[in-house]
């Protein structure tokens, strides 16, 4: 059995598609056959509620695996898609930042934990939008890192920034961490302006940029309220068959990298 997958779907900036993406590479691999637990690191808890994990199941969230007072096997929500698992998330996840601060291993507590996630499994991590202690704790415990990135002006802006805090972290807590990859989210080809970001994303970023680009479409941002991904809330639409196209590529990377390490 091939060791566990552990990635952090990270941007410091809000609404670029890091929810989303986790949430819909995570039902497309799961309906590839994979087993995936997603972990919903932001307070929001957007993650959850958009696979319709009700607010009276998320008893024990992602704070007790932190605080290290539930054990992952615990706190590891079914959800109605076969194959994919949750670890939710509530409001009071906000204060695990200073509640944190002042123990010594505070930037891997998530890293303990995941070792109990099983042999083979993937798991992808939805982090809030800030480079704070739960994204580190993101970082320290995964061996990618994905980075969503909005097809719109200003979208490269920031990214050194991230780039920056992964090199950190690979220098102290965490030297297996990479950049898994790059993905363009809400592109929309009528637009000039979309083109002109996927072609500047390719020249500065190369082959971190994933070939499949994810298209603006309406079905993906209705599918939350619905309290499902879109590949089940509309599989036939042009959302479901780009994060399908994009899962695959996903994954073949990841066997990339598994091979030739
Ligand atoms: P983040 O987690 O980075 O803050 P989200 O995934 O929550 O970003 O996305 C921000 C908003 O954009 C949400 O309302 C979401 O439904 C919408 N959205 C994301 N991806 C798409 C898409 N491909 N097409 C249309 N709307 C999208
Ligand atoms: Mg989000």
């Amino acid at each position: 059995m091939p060791e566990k997958h552990i990635i952090a779907i990270a941007n410091q900036k809000g609404g670029v598609g890091k929810t989303t993406t986790t949430v819909n590479l995570g039902a497309a691999l799961a309906e590839q056959g994979h087993a995936v637990t997603l972990i919903d690191l932001d307070p929001q808890g957007n993650a959850s509620t958009g696979l319709g994990i009700d607010q009276d199941r998320r008893g024990r969230t992602v704070y007790d695996l932190l605080a290290a007072e539930a054990a992952f096997d615990e706190v590891a929500l079914a959800t109605d898609i076969p194959n994919l698992r949750i670890v939710s998330s509530t409001p009071d996840l906000a204060s695990a930042d200073v509640e944190l601060a002042g123990t010594a291993d505070r930037t891997r507590r998530l890293a303990r934990q995941l070792e109990a996630a099983p042999a083979g499994s993937i798991v992808l991590i939805d982090c809030p939008p800030a480079l704070g202690l739960l994204t580190l704790n993101a970082m320290v415990a995964a061996q990618g890192v994905l980075v969503p990135l909005q097809a719109e002006f200003y979208a490269l802006e920031g990214l050194s920034q991230l780039l920056a805090t992964v090199q950190q972290v690979r220098q102290s807590a965490n030297p297996n961490l990479r950049i898994n990859g790059i993905l363009l989210t809400m592109s929309d080809y009528r637009n000039n302006l979309s083109q002109q970001v996927e072609a500047d994303a390719r020249a500065t970023l190369g082959e971190l940029v994933y070939p499949t680009v994810i298209p603006r479409n309406v079905r993906v941002s209705e599918a939350p309220s619905h309290a499902m991904p879109v590949l089940a809330y509309d599989p036939s639409s042009k959302g479901s068959v780009a994060y399908r196209q994009f899962a695959k590529e996903f994954a073949s990377r990841l066997n990339l990298v598994a091979e030739t390490a």
